[in-house]
């Protein structure tokens, strides 16, 4: 039987199974291990420059527009300072595609990295709740042993002082998320006045904190392995060339406990110490191979490195590697998938830019009012109404006046109060009374030319249809 082949008969159980759930269905509460070395090293200054920027994100304002604002609830979106509206929709469905090709084409390069290293569930979960834990009831098996003790002095204070950090922390990500969502000011203002002056920005608040604490005092790692449709992906996403966390079974197996003083030539690197096994949040044996629970977070290599320093064999036993890298010796990024993926990203991301940068800053939208129908005044001049808006997406007021070009005697008539001007970066909405002479309709639909002036200055002309009575 080849190498590769006992590997996979050598412990079919966990294909079965979720290593978090047991027999009865129950939950398996994973203690990982404190993770240590060069890669946990590297992975808590990454975190450290990602969460500095998640937080400080909501202050950061580019000509006095946030960073980032993706207000859902008014369909108002603001990205690297710069506002978008519902109208931008086909940007957005645009740069969703990319996001998708990117994600893809890192995935099929590099596998779930993204997950183990930027995901904020796991930057939150693994630097700062888990770490918060460590601190507070130490590595694994003290958190076991307390686990396990009777509500003593200690036992309440330690989970009581942890659970009050945790709540501490999920309040503050969830004032970070609804910055990002409903701006800086507005979050002031729901801390600063009394839940009743603004329920549903407070409760809003409470649901989020809530939701947060829940997550990472509780679901923790579930969210990765069981909600989360990334990882779903890896299993079409994922090739023989793919660089992940990768055991080398080619090298580790046949693994055994060493003997003392007994030299087994026979065996591989892997002394079975399941130190690998212990460290991982996830609760997997990555001798089992790719998995999809697996967020390639190098805590395993780390610990496995560790464990080849102390038995005097060389590092890499656990790495990131391919299959092909592993059974063939060779490693491979730019495959013909790669290389397509990239074609397509490229493609798009030309069209993007394009679009982008043709995008017209102020957008005009004539919608005649629905339920309404033409009216007649002295047989002689029929009206329409229309409902007008006018987004500004700029950062300066735009002041506008709207004329009807191409029927001479016609008129267009505000029948809203206020200026006829657009603040900046806001929309404008309102209602036009539009007259036209009956002896200038051509038809039961006349197409009209409505020209949007600023300061006397054409912005766009649009084309509308203007509804009359049958002209024979
Ligand atoms: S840490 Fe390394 S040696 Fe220990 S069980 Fe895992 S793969 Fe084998
Ligand atoms: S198998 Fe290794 S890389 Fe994957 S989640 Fe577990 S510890 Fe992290």
């Amino acid at each position: 039987m080849a190498l590769e082949e006992e590997l996979y008969t050598y412990d079919d159980e966990f294909k079965g199974s979720l290593s978090t759930v047991d027999a009865e269905g129950k939950r398996i509460w994973v203690y990982p291990k404190k993770p240590k070395g060069k890669f946990h090293n590297a992975r808590a200054y990454v975190s450290i420059v990602l969460l500095t920027i998640l937080f400080s994100g909501p202050f950061i304002k580019i000509n006095g527009n946030p960073f980032l604002l993706l207000n859902i609830f008014e369909g108002k979106f603001i990205i690297l300072g710069v506002p978008f509206w519902p109208q931008d929709f086909f940007l957005f469905a645009l740069a969703f595609v990319l996001f998708f090709v990117v994600v893809i084409i890192f995935t099929v390069a590099f596998g779930r990295l993204w997950c183990g290293w930027a995901c904020p569930q796991t930057l939150f979960m693994e630097m700062v709740f888990r770490k918060i834990e460590y601190w507070i009831e130490g590595d694994a098996n003290h958190q076991r042993k307390l686990n396990a003790a009777p509500w003593t002095t200690e036992k309440i204070i330690k989970k009581g002082s942890k659970q009050l950090i945790f709540l501490i922390f999920s309040i503050l990500i969830s004032h970070t998320a609804m910055a990002y969502l409903i701006g800086l000011e507005q979050v002031k203002e729901i801390v600063q006045q009394p839940p009743s002056s603004n329920p549903s920005g407070f409760i809003g608040l409470v649901v989020f904190t809530g939701i947060f604490y829940w997550v990472f005092a509780y679901f923790r790692e579930q969210a990765c392995t069981v909600v989360c449709p990334y990882g779903r992906l890896q299993g079409v996403l994922v090739v023989k060339d793919t660089i992940a966390v990768m055991y080398d079974w080619v090298r580790g197996e046949p693994r055994g406990k060493i003997k003392k003083n007994a030299v087994d030539a026979a065996k591989g690197d892997c002394i079975d110490c399941k130190l690998c096994v212990h460290v991982c949040p996830t609760g997997i044996d990555i001798r089992n191979g790719t998995q999809l629970e697996c967020v390639n977070c190098t805590a395993c290599i780390d610990a496995c490195d560790d464990v080849m320093l102390k038995i005097n064999k060389p590092t890499g036993l656990i790495r990131m590697d391919s299959h092909n890298g592993i059974v063939n010796k060779t490693k491979k990024i730019f495959t013909p998938r790669v290389i397509a993926y990239s074609v397509v990203m490229l493609v798009l991301t030309t069209f993007l830019s394009f679009l982008l940068m043709t995008r017209e800053e102020i957008e005009v939208t004539f919608l005649k009012k629905p339920g309404t129908s033409y009216q007649i005044s002295n047989d002689a001049v029929i009206s329409n109404i229309f409902d007008v808006k006018i987004y500004n997406k700029t950062f300066a007021p735009v002041p506008f006046d709207l004329k009807i070009g191409n029927i001479e005697g016609a008129e267009i008539v505000s029948i809203t109060d206020g200026e006829a001007i657009v603040q900046d970066d806001s929309m404008y909405s309102g209602m036009y009374l539009l007259k036209v002479p009956k002896s200038k309709l051509t038809g039961d639909v006349t197409v009209l030319e409505i020209e949007v002036y600023t300061e006397g200055k054409v912005l766009e002309v649009l084309k509308i249809n203007f509804m009359g009575p049958m002209v024979y």
